[in-house]
Order: C-alpha cells, then sequence, then structure tokens
C-alpha cells in the first residue's frame, strides 16, 4: 500500500462513519430484531458472523507482515478477532435471526478496508510511538472493553433458552445502566486499541464503531421502551447517564 491510499483510506473511512450514523439514525441496519420482513436472501447468523469477521484479521496480517514493528497491536487486534470471528459465532444461540445478505456483503467490504488500512499502519515506522503512558492507557481500556461486551454478550445468550428466538429484558452488570453494554465495551475497545496506535486508521475505526453503534443502541433502547411497559427509566441507550 503507498502512503497516498492510506490517506486516501483513512479519510474514506471517517466519511463512510459520518454517512452511516446519518442513516442508521433514522434507518437501523436491517438484522436482528430490526431485520425486515421482504429481506429473503440470508444465511445462517453464525455463519455470517465467522465469515466477515475472519476477513478482517487475515488482510490486518497481510498489510502488517512486510513492515513488522510492533507486535502489540496485531497481538490486540488478534485477540479481539479471535473471539469474535471464532468464539462468539460458536456460543450464539442456534435462535438467532438469519444475517442478511447485504450485511454480509457490506461487512466484508468494510472489514477488508480497515484490516488492510490497520494493518498497514500497524507494521508501518512512519507513525511515531506514543509515549508509555498512552500505551499503557490504552491496553487497559481495551482489556476493559473487551471484558464489558464479553460479560454483555453472555447476559443476552443467557436469556434464551434452546429453540427460543424472542426478545425478554436483559438485566445484571452494566444492563442496570445502558441498555447496550455491548456495544460501550466495544467502542471503549477501539479507543483503546487508538490510544496504543496512534495512527489515523485506528482513530478513523474508533470513530467508525461510534457512528455506527451509537445509532443502533439509540433504536435497540427505543425498541425496549415499546415492548416493555416497565423498562427502568434511570437506564440509558449506550453510555451510563448520558445518552
Ligand atoms: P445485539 O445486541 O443486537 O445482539 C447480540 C445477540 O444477542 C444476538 O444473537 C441477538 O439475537 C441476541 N439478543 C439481543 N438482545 C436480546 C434480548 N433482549 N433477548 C434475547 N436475545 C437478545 O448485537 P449485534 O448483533 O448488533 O452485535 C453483536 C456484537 O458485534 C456486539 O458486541 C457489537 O459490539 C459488535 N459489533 C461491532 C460493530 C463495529 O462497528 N465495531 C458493528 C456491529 C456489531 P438476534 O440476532 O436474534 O437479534
Amino acid at each position: 500500500m503507498t502512503e497516498a491510499v492510506f490517506s486516501w483510506g483513512w479519510r474514506g473511512m471517517i466519511l463512510v462513519g459520518v454517512l452511516s450514523a446519518v442513516l442508521l439514525w433514522f434507518v437501523p441496519a436491517p438484522y436482528g430484531r430490526h431485520r425486515r420482513a421482504g429481506n429473503r436472501f440470508a444465511i445462517p447468523a453464525r455463519l455470517g458472523w465467522f465469515l466477515m469477521e475472519l476477513v478482517s484479521p487475515v488482510c490486518f496480517l497481510l498489510f502488517f507482515l512486510p513492515g513488522a514493528s510492533r507486535p502489540v497491536l496485531p497481538a490486540l487486534w488478534l485477540l479481539h478477532y479471535v473471539y469474535r470471528a471464532c468464539i462468539y459465532p460458536l456460543l450464539k444461540p442456534a435462535g438467532s435471526r438469519p444475517m442478511p445478505v447485504v450485511i454480509l456483503f457490506s461487512a466484508v467490504v468494510f472489514n477488508f478496508a480497515n484490516g488492510a488500512l490497520n494493518g498497514w499502519a500497524a507494521g508501518s515506522d512512519y507513525f511515531p510511538t506514543p509515549a508509555p503512558i498512552f500505551v499503557v492507557t490504552g491496553i487497559s481500556l481495551f482489556l476493559l472493553g473487551g471484558s464489558i461486551h464479553i460479560r454483555a454478550d453472555s447476559i443476552l445468550r443467557r436469556l434464551r433458552s434452546p429453540g427460543d428466538t424472542g426478545y425478554k429484558m436483559p438485566r445484571g452488570g452494566l444492563y442496570r445502566w445502558v441498555s447496550c453494554p455491548n456495544y460501550f465495551g466495544e467502542i471503549l475497545q477501539w479507543t483503546g486499541y487508538a490510544l496504543v496506535a496512534s495512527n489515523p486508521a485506528a482513530w478513523a475505526f474508533a470513530f467508525f464503531t461510534l457512528a455506527n453503534l451509537a445509532p443502533r443502541a439509540r433504536s435497540h433502547h427505543r425498541w425496549y421502551q415499546r415492548e416493555f411497559s416497565d423498562y427502568p427509566s434511570r437506564r440509558k441507550a449506550l453510555f451510563p447517564f448520558v445518552f
């Protein structure tokens, strides 16, 4: 990859983030509880998550290896994607709604670009290593975010008995404060990664994650409020006490 391609790439990712946030604010991404009835082309959720998330670490490593200067970055990247591409789909309940092909396709395209840009940036000597305080804070935030979304995922999983496809009110952990702690943890995680990586591709991904998940958290939150008349009023959508 050349510096010009990289420079266009991370700017493009921010633009896509802004456009996605505006669109998703009004029209929720059509998967899970927001899947629309006419959406006929879909594949099993477990296979979809595996395929689309596998693209990211593969592209990261392909573009990282030529430079290979900072091993902490691929270690964090792989830590997340081993969970997201392998463990998460395996643990996912069989009753999860199928994944529309349009979601699979758009995620594969995004993960290809994101993995390549971040892999190239992580392997390049072009970006300065941040001060140790940023590295330590970033790794801590990454691990904290990871543990929050893994715990939130597991609370959601336990809401369904085998064969059940309905939605229940989640309780416990950070669900006391927000409707989507899984999204909150994911945002913390990629903000932490960006602090450690200290390059524009990592910040663009952290921004994209926020731009993608904040509107979805709002849609989930409103959906819970509509479905459950006793939904806790102090619970926010994404950030405790704030939003
Ligand atoms: P959701 O919270 O919508 O769903 C997660 C799983 O839990 C699904 O299997 C869902 O079933 C099930 N579930 C959700 N709510 C309930 C409930 N109330 N009762 C019973 N089961 C429930 O998360 P997403 O699928 O949107 O995302 C999954 C993970 O991927 C998250 O951790 C998220 O952070 C991450 N992600 C990251 C993105 C990024 O930009 N970095 C983008 C999108 C996701 P069903 O499928 O049937 O709805």
